[in-house]
Order: structure tokens, then C-alpha cells, then sequence
């Protein structure tokens, strides 16, 4: 039951990126347009070649944004499913952070930080189920925003040895947070909010699966999740995802990736 509901949450979730991926490429097409036709009526051989260089970009830009979101589709959201799925976390988040950094509308930022010292190259989980828990984290932080605001997405390594307050075993693991300044919960939601099918959005606009399916996601993996919430100054959730191996990145400096909405 748990793999259907994700499956129909993530054809949910693509069409939403498809609007706004289309929404992008349309306005890639128009560069591009707009460069050809600069070019035809030049006459400087050295602004046709900078006019050529500019179409050829926007027309990779719009190569990469295509091909992401075509990979999104192709991954079933059958990985992972049979427990041995393993994946590149910071790869996996960089790409689908990019993605939807385009679907959120004008008002909402996303940022993306990233500890590459230390991170674990590879984690347990499908990189499907990876995805989606993103997805569905940023769409509650943003519908936790009415106004707008930063959705900001970290990445680090934890080193887990003694008790840990999510209950997780000892052993290497990546801690993904989303966090946002939003309306928060109050205590009552708070202690509800991972239910299945607990919502307090109008019918239509919540399912009541996306905390559930993420916290099932992550504690299928051998890691959990853990939600704080403050009324009136915003929600972190967190979850974590045992390494699949001792392999660590070993980059001299963490990365901060500023990924801005169109
Ligand atoms: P849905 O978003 O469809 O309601 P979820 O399981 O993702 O389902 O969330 C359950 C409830 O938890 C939401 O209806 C909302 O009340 C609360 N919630 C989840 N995320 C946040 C957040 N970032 N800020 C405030 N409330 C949240």
C-alpha cells in the first residue's frame, strides 16, 4: 500500500514539475529564438559568434532541465523497494533541488546546502523515495509560507555513537533537513502531523501522506524521522539515511549552492 500511494504522489508531484520545467523551457525556446534572429539581421561577424555562443547555452540549459525531469519519470518508484537500493545523496539532491527550484512559484526560494566533508557517497533508500520525500517536505514548506520565504534544504554527515534522539542505531549516516520560517504547528497538529492521512488542508490540497510516506521511506532504510515545529517561526523536519558504506568525500570545502526560483 505504501509503494501505490508513493506512486500516485510521485505522478502528482510530476506534474507539477512538468509545469514548471515547461514553463522554463518555453522561455529557453525564446532565447534561443530571439539569438537567431539577432543573428540573421547582423552584420558583425565577432556579435554573430557571441550571439551563436548565447543560443548554444540556452539551448544546453534547456537540454539539462529536459533530461532531469525525463530521468525523474523514468525512475519507477520501484527502487529501493526490496531494501538493497543505494544512492549518491548529494548527486540526488542537487539535481532534484534544481528541479524544483522551478516549480516553486515567484514568492519562494529554495536553497540547497551541502557538507561534503565527510558525506557519506553512498546511502540506503531509492533514489525515487529520495526524491519524492524532498519534494513532498518543500511542498509543505511552501504551503506553510502563503506569503513566501526561503525553503532551505541541508545535507551532512552524522556520526551517530551513543544514544541519538531519533533512536537510530550507531553507525555513519546523512542527515537531510528542509526547514522553513512558516506558520509552524501548533502542539495539537504537531503530535498528529506523521499520521497517514492526518491534514489540515482543504480537501483537494492534502492527502495526509506526505510526512508518512517520507518518515516510511526513511525507517525502511534503516534511518527515521524527526519533526520541530514552532508556531509562527517555522518547521524543520529531518530525516536520516544509514550509509551504505564507509566511503566518505573527502572535498577540502563544504558547498553552498544558492539556487534561485526562475
Ligand atoms: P499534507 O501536506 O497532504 O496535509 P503531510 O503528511 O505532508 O500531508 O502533512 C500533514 C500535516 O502536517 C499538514 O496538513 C500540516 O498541518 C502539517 N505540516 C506538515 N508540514 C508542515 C510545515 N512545514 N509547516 C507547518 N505544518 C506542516
Amino acid at each position: 500500500a505504501e509503494t501505490s500511494a508513493r506512486q500516485s504522489q510521485r505522478m502528482e508531484l510530476l506534474g507539477q514539475l512538468t509545469a514548471g520545467v515547461a514553463h522554463d523551457v518555453s522561455n529557453v525556446v525564446q532565447a534561443v529564438i530571439a539569438g537567431a534572429e539577432l543573428i540573421e539581421k547582423s552584420q558583425d561577424p565577432e556579435r554573430m559568434r557571441s550571439l551563436a555562443r548565447m543560443v548554444c547555452q540556452a539551448g544546453e540549459r534547456g537540454q539539462v532541465l529536459t533530461r532531469r525531469m525525463l530521468d525523474f519519470a523514468r525512475r519507477d518508484g520501484a527502487d529501493g523497494d526490496d531494501g538493497t537500493a543505494v544512492t549518491d545523496p548529494a548527486e540526488a539532491v542537487g539535481g532534484i533541488s534544481e528541479l524544483m527550484s522551478r516549480t516553486l512559484g515567484q514568492a519562494h526560494r529554495l536553497r540547497c546546502e551541502i557538507e561534503r566533508q565527510g558525506l557519506p557517497t553512498l546511502v540506503r533508500g531509492g533514489r525515487g523515495g529520495l526524491e519524492v520525500g524532498l519534494m513532498n517536505l518543500a511542498a509543505n514548506a511552501r504551503d506553510a509560507m502563503p506569503a513566501g520565504g526561503e525553503i532551505v534544504i541541508r545535507l551532512a554527515p552524522e556520526r551517530v555513537a551513543g544514544r541519538h534522539p531519533a533512536r537510530l542505531v550507531p553507525g555513519l549516516y546523512v542527515r537531510v533537513s528542509v526547514a522553513d520560517t512558516g506558520e509552524g504547528m501548533p502542539p495539537k497538529v504537531l503530535a498528529r502531523a506523521g499520521e497517514a492521512f492526518f491534514t489540515t488542508k482543504p480537501r483537494g490540497k492534502g492527502t495526509g501522506l506526505g510526512l508518512s510516506s517520507v518518515r516510511g521511506f526513511a525507517e525502511s532504510a534503516g534511518g527515521a524521522l524527526r519533526i520541530e515545529s514552532e508556531p509562527g517561526r517555522g518547521t524543520t523536519v529531518t530525516f536520516w539515511l544509514p550509509a551504505a558504506a564507509e566511503d566518505t568525500r573527502e572535498d577540502p570545502a563544504s558547498n553552498v549552492l544558492p539556487l534561485r526560483a526562475r
